[in-house]
């Protein structure tokens, strides 16, 4: 079965950023050189291979050893190369999979919106189908690894989602939160992030969706969650406190659900020529994102950082980042197939082959930091004939590719 389209008349995956101006297309420029970069120290302080091939070794796609620059519409690709597929520690892949993950999700919210059903036994008046952003955070003391810390935080889920007070009680009679609410599902992401001082972070963020809940229903269930996430917290040595706990807000868009869940892991974007002149050891940089983390790295090259980031992926390798609930996805979005994370890092959006590239070439552009992100600029702004120059300035083998425009440029 035909899902909704998700490519555009350029064949260009709609969730990706697809400028339509100047300013939007340095702004999408600005972003990938970033992320290209980060990918770049990446290779050298890695400890899974995979990531240490993605953008880097070739997956024969193109012919071996060998990757072409490919024109799509407006915007200009690598095709060619290995992708890691990791939503956690790859840069570049990460952005590609949470922007699909956040179409997904606002696409099942708004059809969650449209297709609610007033149930029979209300007798309040009730809000009919919404949505909320619950965040559940912890605080806790510097020492803990982070791999303890993540099952924490996902065992106190499996404790909100359990017991009476949820499912209810058959032999009495008593109905739970989970019918009381009309839950019709969530949709969770684990988010980490890193302070200097106070070390891993590990938190929740659920859209929980709703259907006919009264005012009040919700009130006493926002009392309980908090109660039970506390006491779960207190029992499994987080220190309580008054900041960290359950924050409920309601979801007003669809999109914006798909963005809590699945794009705040690159964080705010306020790292600048401050984070230069921070110290991480000194604990003056705050609270950080993992990809601040390793633009921190970056900048700066503190050697410090190479031990809290492995342990970053060692913590996180093969655990999940975005659950939905069971039987959720397939009900809100029937007509698509569930991509891995894998699967939508190596997918290809195809193109125009402009350049072709042999193994020398790529070994030569890899040693030149931004150099693989400043061909596809090139390409984007100045188009074919700006390509080739820029090849010919840094003395790099190319052929031809079966789509370029002006065969005679060579
Ligand atoms: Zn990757």
């Amino acid at each position: 079965a035909e899902g909704p389209p998700r490519y555009d008349a350029n064949n260009v995956l709609q969730t990706q950023e697809n400028p339509r101006s100047e300013q939007e297309s340095a702004v999408r420029q600005e972003r990938r050189g970033k992320r290209f970069a980060q990918r770049e120290v990446l290779w050298s302080i890695t400890s899974l291979e995979r990531v240490r091939k993605c953008g880097r070794t070739t997956n024969g796609n193109v012919g071996d050893g060998m990757a072409a620059v490919v024109m799509n519409g407006t915007v200009a690709h690598w095709s060619g190369f290995c992708s890691c597929g990791s939503i956690w520690a790859c840069p570049v892949c990460s952005a590609k999979i949470r922007a699909t993950r956040a179409d997904e999700i606002a696409r099942a919210v708004a059809q969650h919106m449209i297709t609610s059903q007033p149930t029979e036994q209300a007798t309040a008046p009730t809000a009919g189908a919404t949505a909320w952003m619950v965040t559940l955070t912890a605080r806790h003391k510097r020492k803990h690894d982070l791999a303890p810390l993540f099952d924490a935080v996902a065992n106190g889920w499996r404790k909100l989602m359990s017991g009476p007070a949820w499912v209810g009680d058959k032999r009495r009679g008593e109905l739970g939160e989970r019918d009381l609410l009309g839950v019709r599902g969530y949709i969770r992401s684990m988010e980490v992030t890193y302070g200097t001082r106070n070390g891993w972070h590990p938190h929740l963020h659920v859209v929980l969706l709703l259907n006919n809940e009264t005012a009040e229903q919700l009130a006493y269930a926002m009392d309980r969650w908090d109660r039970t996430w506390r006491a779960f917290l207190k029992k499994h040595g987080f220190e309580p406190s008054k900041e960290h706990g359950v924050k409920w807000s309601k979801v007003t868009t669809a999109e914006e659900a798909g963005e809590y869940i699945a794009k705040v892991q690159e964080g705010k974007g306020h790292l600048g020529s401050e984070l230069a002149r921070g110290d991480m050891k000194a604990g003056r940089l705050g609270t950080l994102a993992p990809f601040e983390l390793l633009e921190y790295f970056r900048i700066t090259g503190d050697m410090a950082v190479v031990p809290v980031w492995q342990e970053y992926e060692k913590g996180t390798h093969r655990r999940r980042a975005i659950t939905w609930s069971r039987g959720l996805r397939a009900q809100l979005l029937p007509d698509e197939d569930e991509l891995s994370d894998e699967d939508v890092a190596a997918e290809e959006v195809g193109g125009e082959v402009w350049a072709v590239m042999p193994a020398d070439s790529l070994r030569a552009i890899r040693r030149v930091p931004g150099l693989q992100a400043r061909i596809l600029d090139t390409a984007e702004n100045g188009g074919f004939v700006e390509l080739v120059n820029l090849l010919t300035a840094w003395h790099l083998a190319w052929d031809l590719g079966p789509d370029a425009p002006q065969k005679n440029a060579n």
